[in-house]
Formats: structure tokens, C-alpha cells, sequence
């Protein structure tokens, strides 16, 4: 390995603007995972992809080798408890404050016979992660074997669970450098990142919920169009099924940002109820699924209100150890947040909102640190609502009340409530990319 290419070499083409050949980025990849390539040098080429960016055969490249730095999964020998072939579908959420979206979504797209393989990542920052959620459950565990995870999809319909450790180890590795490095923010890096750990998982279809507004990676819809359109390329080159819809963040999605919480708003909607943005994303998305596993005739609200999504979801957590009817861990303090004056809530941020949720022990600040079941934010109000002087707006919950200060600065600004101003108008689905759409070359 040492030897065949040199790092800096590598680092100043990228920095002067050059292309990388197949071959020096295949080599890169594997040195690095192998510790030949330091973390100083591969965070200097990091910084040079992140301002001068890498063409579509660099970034198939890129993320080809990240593939091949660990194992993949197979999924196309599954068949269900019937012995018929079972299709398998996923989603993956670039990551927004309150996106419980997938806890009623692989139980719901399961009902209609198509397996959900859902490998999923714990929270770091302020947008939640889904595992932390369902690690509310007493009993609950997300480690699961290969085995295990094909015995499940066929029994069951739909696993969510943590990756096994031989995943795209090189993002792993990496992932982390940018972290610290400021380089987390380049859309070859981002792209490349989630779809080769996508990829590796072995799915054949693949639908991405690309998270838009101040809550979200990307800020604005442009940004957020061409990282759609990269990671469906990337997809489809692959020969995935990809598709992905631009949806909102810049105000939290349902009524909590948490983790129990939002597991207890996920049942709700399983039961039929629950908010109307997290329902209506849920519903969507699921016909997306539901679509790119080839299934067009399927009513994934109607299996939202009869309660057959709800079988599968009890079925999919007893399997996994939980037990769906035990009590959810609840916080030990609150302190309710409370309308400073009369008008229309034009604005609830969904940064300022996911910080305090973070704040209040939600979230961790490093990999190691332990998050608090029952912490969170839980909203009374949505933008489009009246308000009065001293109504609640939101409940801010915790189990250590000296975080309450510092979730409150976090919230400074984040409300904004204009007498006599119109109720703003929402968007939930703000655009949608397939194949039609083409590649962007960022
Ligand atoms: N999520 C990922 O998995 N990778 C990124 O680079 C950003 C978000």
C-alpha cells in the first residue's frame, strides 16, 4: 500500500484545483482506513475537496472506495416467512429537530410486504438521533446481528437498528476528522458520505429526505437541490432505486424534539392521530417507498387508521427486546416558556429549538456522553397559531434544571410573534428529485 501514490502529492492536485485518477483515491481511502495516510493530511485534503470540490468520476470514485473499505450487506436472497422473494426499501434523513418520522415509517411501509432494513445513527449535535428515541423503551436494543437482522426482516418486515461496526469504516474515520476540521459542510463530502453507507447496506431502493431551513445541513433550497440531485446520482449509478424529497426544517416537525417524546408523538401517530406535518411526511414518504420498491396501489394512511402499522411497530420493538406498553422515562423538571405578548406566531426556529433540546441533555456534545431519556423540548403552539400574553409556548424538560438558562439563551430569537401579521403559509414538500432530474456536478 505505502508507496504507490504519495499523500501530498494527492493533497497539493486537490488543492490546485486538479482531478484525482480512480486509482489515487482508491489508494487514499484504503491508506487512510489502514492508518497509512495521517489525520493531518487526509483533514488537509479534506479542506481542498470542501473549496474546490470533485467531479462526478472523483465522486463515484470516492465513494466506490468508501464501499470497499468494509463489508456490504446482501439482501437479495431474503424471503419472507412464506418463502416468497422480499423487496427491501430505506430512507434516510439528512437530520432535522423532531424527525421521529422514521419510527412509524418502517413499520408502516412493512405492512405492504416490503422489508425495511433501517440502520440508523445516534445524535450528535442538535438534531436528534433515532436510536437515542427508541433507546427510551425499556428493554429495547439496538445492537443486531446479521443473522438476526435478515431473521427479523423476514419475520417481521422492518428492523431499525445500529450498523454493524464493518460498515464503510472509512467514513467512520473520517466523519469524525471533518467534525473537528470545519469539514463537514461540502456537498461531495456529505453526498458521498451517506450514500456510501447506504450502499453498503444493500438496499434496492433508496428514498432520502434532504432537510431544508435553519435547522437543517443545508440553509437554503439550492444548496439542498444540488445535494439531492449528487446523492440520487450516486445512488442510480450504483444501481439503487433513489429518489429524494426537499422537505422543511426551518421550524421543528410535530409538537416535541426529544427522545422519549417523540417516541410517545411516533405512537401517536401509529395510532391514528398525531401531528398533521409528521403524519402528512410520514404518509408521503411511505408512498415513496412504497413506489421505488415498484408497490403504486398501496393506502399507507388507511394503514395508519386501521392500525395495522401499530401490529407491525409492537411486533418490531418486542423484537428487539422492548417492550412497547412499558412507561417512557419522563423528565424530573420543567419550566414552561410563556408568550411575552398577544399576536401571530410567525416564527418557531428549528435550530433555536433543537440547541435547547440538546441543552436540556437531549443531545451529546461527544460520541461518549450518555443523553437523557426524558429531556426535550415540548411545543404548545406552531407558527399560523394566535397567541396570548402569558400563554405556554413550550415546555422545556430536563432532569438537571440548571440547564433551563442556557436552553433559554438558545431559544433568545427564536420566536417571533407579530400582531396583526397573516398566518404564514408552510410548505412541508418543497420539491422532489428522481432520475429525471439529473446529476449535479457541485
Ligand atoms: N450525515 C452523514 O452520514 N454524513 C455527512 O457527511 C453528513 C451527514
Amino acid at each position: 500500500m505505502t508507496g504507490r501514490f504519495d499523500a501530498v502529492d494527492i493533497i497539493r492536485a486537490k488543492r490546485d484545483k486538479g482531478t484525482l485518477s480512480a486509482e489515487q483515491i482508491a489508494w487514499t481511502i484504503a491508506a487512510y482506513t489502514q492508518g497509512e495516510i495521517a489525520e493531518e493530511q487526509m483533514a488537509a485534503l479534506a479542506m481542498a475537496i470542501l473549496l474546490n470540490g470533485m467531479n462526478r468520476a472523483e465522486l463515484s470514485a470516492w465513494t466506490q472506495a468508501m464501499i470497499d473499505s468494509g463489508d456490504t450487506l446482501d439482501f437479495s436472497t431474503l424471503k419472507d416467512a412464506a418463502g416468497r422473494p422480499l423487496r427491501t426499501t430505506d430512507k434516510h434523513s439528512t437530520g432535522g429537530v423532531g424527525d421521529k418520522v422514521t419510527l412509524p415509517l418502517a413499520p408502516l411501509v412493512a405492512v405492504f410486504g416490503v422489508a425495511v432494513p433501517q440502520l440508523s445513527g445516534r445524535g450528535l449535535g442538535h438534531t436528534g438521533g433515532t436510536l437515542d428515541k427508541l433507546e427510551t423503551i425499556p428493554g429495547w436494543r439496538a445492537e443486531v446481528g446479521t443473522a438476526e437482522l435478515m431473521q427479523q426482516l423476514a419475520e417481521v418486515g422492518a428492523v431499525v437498528c445500529a450498523p454493524g461496526s464493518g460498515l464503510a469504516p472509512a467514513d467512520k474515520k473520517l466523519y469524525a476528522l471533518r467534525d473537528v476540521t470545519g469539514t463537514v459542510d461540502s456537498i461531495p463530502l456529505i453526498a458521498s458520505s451517506i450514500m456510501s453507507k447506504k450502499i453498503a447496506e444493500g438496499t434496492s431502493a433508496l428514498v432520502l429526505d434532504v432537510k431544508v431551513g435553519s435547522g437543517a445541513f443545508m440553509k437554503d433550497l439550492d444548496s439542498a437541490r444540488t445535494l439531492a440531485r449528487t446523492m440520487v446520482g450516486l445512488g442510480l449509478d450504483a444501481g439503487v432505486r433513489t429518489v429524494a424529497l426537499l422537505t422543511d426544517m426551518d421550524t421543528p416537525l410535530g409538537l416535541t424534539a426529544g427522545n422519549a417524546i417523540e417516541v410517545a408523538e411516533a405512537v401517536e401517530v401509529l395510532a391514528g392521530g398525531g401531528p398533521d406535518d409528521v403524519v402528512q411526511l410520514t404518509v408521503r414518504l411511505a408512498e415513496e417507498m412504497l413506489a421505488a420498491a415498484g408497490i403504486t396501489d398501496a393506502d399507507p394512511a388507511a394503514a395508519l387508521r386501521d392500525g395495522r402499522a401499530m401490529d407491525v411497530w409492537r411486533r418490531m420493538i418486542s423484537a428487539q427486546g422492548g417492550d412497547p406498553d412499558a412507561a417512557l422515562p419522563a423528565a424530573k423538571e420543567h419550566d414552561v416558556v410563556l408568550a411575552e405578548h398577544d399576536g401571530m406566531l410567525t416564527r418557531l426556529d428549528a435550530m433555536g429549538v433543537g440547541l435547547a433540546a440538546w441543552r436540556l441533555g437531549a443531545g451529546r456534545a461527544r460520541k461518549e456522553d450518555a443523553v437523557q431519556g426524558g429531556a426535550g423540548v415540548r411545543l404548545h403552539v406552531k407558527p399560523g397559531q394566535e397567541v396570548r400574553a402569558g400563554q405556554p409556548l413550550m415546555t422545556l424538560l430536563s432532569d438537571t434544571p440548571e440547564a433551563f438558562a442556557r436552553a433559554r439563551d438558545a431559544l433568545d430569537g427564536a420566536v417571533s410573534i407579530v400582531s396583526g401579521a397573516p398566518a404564514p403559509v408552510r410548505k412541508l414538500i418543497l420539491d422532489r428529485v428522481d432520475g429525471q432530474s439529473g446529476l449535479v456536478i457541485p
